[in-house]
């Protein structure tokens, strides 16, 4: 039976990061936006409460949520601030590979730390010329000794500034595309130099950096899961991201949504509210159903997840129609604003520049239908 109604721990679970993203997030976030200050305060708050490292297990010291449970909370942090939720949740990406695939001894050793202090860590996948083409990437790792020597570059790199434990993607066999790239754990203080940090369109709260690994040396088991095993575990951490990220388009486009209802409300035209005017109507209409939609698909790819299914097909679908929803609903809270909505004053500008990067990390909007293109051919063709 489809049952989409929430436990009694989920709805406290929403309401105590919804009361976070109102009380702290809210009152700061369009002046963190305008400063591109980053949230070391809320990440440190948000720790505190229980609204970050989500998915580390019970046996480690974390929560141990489910992916559902996340969803709920990345929405609702993301109602407040994507940026901010993009720090604070930047832990569940890069720590995913080592809970997938690593040794009980590098979790203890590396996981265990999170959930004693509000530390951050970062995935390192993207390189300056191997975006969505991954398998082109330069960074090498070599076997030498005890040990492997990591050298290259990577770039867009969120939380790469503060991160003290980056997961990081390499290859380990240069002629395998592919099949030839590793995953490994390399820790800060191994030698890892962080340059700059991008000014960006929107999400300006939060970090992106340039994180180069100089011949940095680490030891042979940081390397998770097994060589040349890289890319798979990439597609799995992102599988499990995904359902996150549709969520946190939701939020933005909730947001966006909530704003222009409210000013369509408020704003005389023509002597009558301009929600009197049906043109308006209906774009909040389909607003309110997009935004619908997508969650509801966010859900399913989460819950798809928690009950040990494959949702590869299920989390594109829900990245990629939460995404351009977002794109899609804030662009038209502009409209519903009008000039006003073009002004730095208001707040709906703001989402639409956060908007925008749904539709490029974590696999762009063109990378989403390319998955949901093959996984239905495949199935047509019985695969
Ligand atoms: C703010 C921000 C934070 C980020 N955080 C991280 C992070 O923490 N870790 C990390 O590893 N990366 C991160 N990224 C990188 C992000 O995932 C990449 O930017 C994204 O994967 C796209 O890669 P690219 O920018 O090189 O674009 P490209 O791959 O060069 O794509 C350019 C355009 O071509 C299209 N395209 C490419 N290939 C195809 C194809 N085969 N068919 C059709 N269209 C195609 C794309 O959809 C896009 O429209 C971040 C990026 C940003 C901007």
């Amino acid at each position: 039976m489809v049952d989409f109604a929430l436990s009694g721990e989920q709805e406290a679970l929403r309401e105590l990061a919804h009361d976070f993203a109102q009380r702290e997030i809210r009152p700061v976030a369009w002046e963190y936006d305008r400063d591109a200050t980053f949230p070391r305060a809320l990440i440190d708050r948000a720790w505190e409460i229980g609204l970050m490292n989500l998915y580390v297990p019970e046996s480690l010291g974390g929560a141990g949520l489910s992916y559902l449970d996340g969803a709920l909370i990345e929405e609702e942090l993301s109602w407040g601030c994507s940026g901010v939720q993009t720090s604070i949740g930047c832990n569940g990406l890069a720590l995913m590979p080592l809970l997938l695939a690593g040794t009980d001894a590098l979790k203890r050793r590396y996981v265990e730390r999170f959930t004693q202090e509000p530390v951050l860590a970062s995935f390192c996948l993207t390189e300056p010329s191997a975006g969505s083409d991954v398998a082109s990437m330069r960074t090498r790792a070599v076997r030498r000794g005890a040990g492997y020597v990591i050298s290259g570059s990577k770039c867009f790199i969120t939380n790469g500034g503060y991160a003290d434990l980056y997961t990081v993607y390499a290859k380990t066999d240069p002629d395998a595309g592919h099949r030839g790239i590793s995953c490994f754990l390399v820790p800060r203080e191994a030698g890892v130099l962080v340059d700059g940090h991008e000014d960006k369109m929107g999400q300006r709260a939060s970090n992106t950096a340039t994180v180069t690994f100089p011949d940095v040396e680490i030891p042979a088991d940081h390397l998770i899961g097994e060589e040349n095993d890289g890319f798979r575990l990439a597609m799995m951490t992102l599988d499990r991201t995904r359902p996150g990220v549709a969520a946190m388009a939701t939020g933005i486009a909730r947001a966006a949504f909530e704003f222009a209802v409210a000013y369509a409300l408020e704003r005389v035209q023509f002597g009558v509210p301009i929600a009197a005017h049906q043109a308006i109507q209906f774009m909040i209409a389909d607003m309110a159903t997009e935004i619908e939609a997508a969650r509801l698909l966010a859900w399913k790819s989460a819950v798809l997840i928690d009950r040990g299914e494959r949702n590869t097909l299920l989390s594109s679908h829900a990245k990629r129609f939460a995404a351009d929803t977002a794109m899609k609903v804030t662009t038209d809270a502009v409209q519903v604003y009008g000039g006003y909505g073009f002004i730095k004053d208001y707040p709906v500008e703001k989402l639409m520049r956060d908007a925008k990067i749904m539709q490029l990390y974590e696999g762009t909007a063109q990378i989403q239908r390319i998955v949901i293109a093959r996984e239905v051919f495949e199935a047509a063709r019985g695969g």
